[in-house]
């Protein structure tokens, strides 16, 4: 049996259509009602065929759902909250898919108390946005971290594992605020720096952007594709996990000036001992399946 049969995405650029994607994939009996606050999204995402029905507004496109899956940036999540709040059927699911747990687990709770939120990041993505960027294999291998609060139901829960399974993720349950703190390692802090180097670059004086683009080696190439990320989805990201990326910036800060202290006094050993422990660290994530020994150039 299905986890559930009528399924809502409000917010169909990157993530949510290739979610619409998944499921028309995986559960094809699904019925798919999506929207999107853009109408050229809309018209889109209709001229694709992503969904069986394309709403005008969130509110619409919830009614009669047993699952609604918020795809919009973490800042505006409140709002579609508030939209889909009087439409809700009871029993409905309230997922989302936003890369910060904790600020969006609050925010929907206050919105729509008695229903059963359960917030969940699939940790996949890429650089681009909209609904053309979107691919039904985009969460295969990869994991969806399901953050549960505290009483949440313990049936709809795995119900909603079970979707993701589906769609061809691996679950994980982890607390709200452990999530953040998790991807502020993994993925915010590394966001920033690609940010603020490829920011750093391009208003050098001594090197002309020109020149920063044509010689453009394989280190500040991998940062340009991380830099080219959605400037909203990542403004959002940054404004609501604040404590954490703060707090890993302060750790991140004194091992940089370490690192310019090896520098500085030719201290070789420190340099080295330390590049030889990072190459082990991507030996392991492929050696884990989260990428592949291909070159970066071209993929
Ligand atoms: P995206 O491609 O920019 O799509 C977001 C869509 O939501 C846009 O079409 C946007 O329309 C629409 N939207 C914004 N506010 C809305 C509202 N109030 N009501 C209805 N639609 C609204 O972004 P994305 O990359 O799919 O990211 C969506 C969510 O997934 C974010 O919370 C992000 O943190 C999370 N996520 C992203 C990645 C990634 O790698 N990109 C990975 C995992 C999770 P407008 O363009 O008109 O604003």
């Amino acid at each position: 049996m299905l986890p559930f049969a009528r399924v809502a995405i409000i917010g169909m650029g990157l993530i949510g259509s290739s979610l619409a994607r998944a499921i028309r994939a995986a559960m094809p009996t699904v019925q798919l009602v999506v929207s999107d606050a853009d109408a050229a999204v809309r018209a889109r995402v209709a001229e694709l065929g992503l969904a069986d029905d394309v709403a005008d507004g969130a509110g619409a496109a919830v009614v009669d759902a047993d699952l609604v899956i918020l795809c919009v940036p973490v800042g505006a999540m409140a709002a579609v909250a508030a939209d889909i709040a009087p439409e809700l059927a009871p029993d409905t699911v309230v997922s989302d898919v936003g890369s910060v747990k904790d600020s969006v687990a609050r925010v929907l709770g206050a919105a729509l108390p008695g229903v059963h939120v359960i917030p969940a990041h699939p940790v996949a993505g890429t650089e681009k946005s909209g609904p053309d960027a979107g691919f039904a294999q985009l969460f295969h291998g990869r994991w969806c971290i399901i953050t549960p609060p505290p009483r949440a139901d313990a049936v709809m829960v795995e119900r909603l594992a079970e979707f993701w399974r589906r769609l061809g993720a691996k679950v994980e349950m982890m607390d709200a605020a452990h999530h953040d703190r998790v991807l502020a390692v993994t993925s915010h802090l590394p966001h920033l720096i690609a940010y603020s180097i490829v920011g750093t670059a391009s208003d050098l004086e001594a090197v002309t952007r020109g020149e920063v683009i044509k010689y453009s080696a394989g280190g500040f190439r991998d940062f340009t594709r991380i830099a080219a990320s959605d400037p909203v989805m990542w403004r959002d990201v940054f404004l609501n996990n604040r404590e954490a990326v703060l707090e890993l910036l302060g750790r991140f800060t004194e091992d940089l000036v370490a690192l310019q202290r090896a520098i500085r006094w030719g201290d070789g050993d420190t340099l080295e001992a330390l590049f030889t422990r990072t190459r082990a660290i991507r030996r392991s994530i492929i050696d884990e399946g989260q990428d592949t020994e291909k070159a970066d150039f071209g993929r």
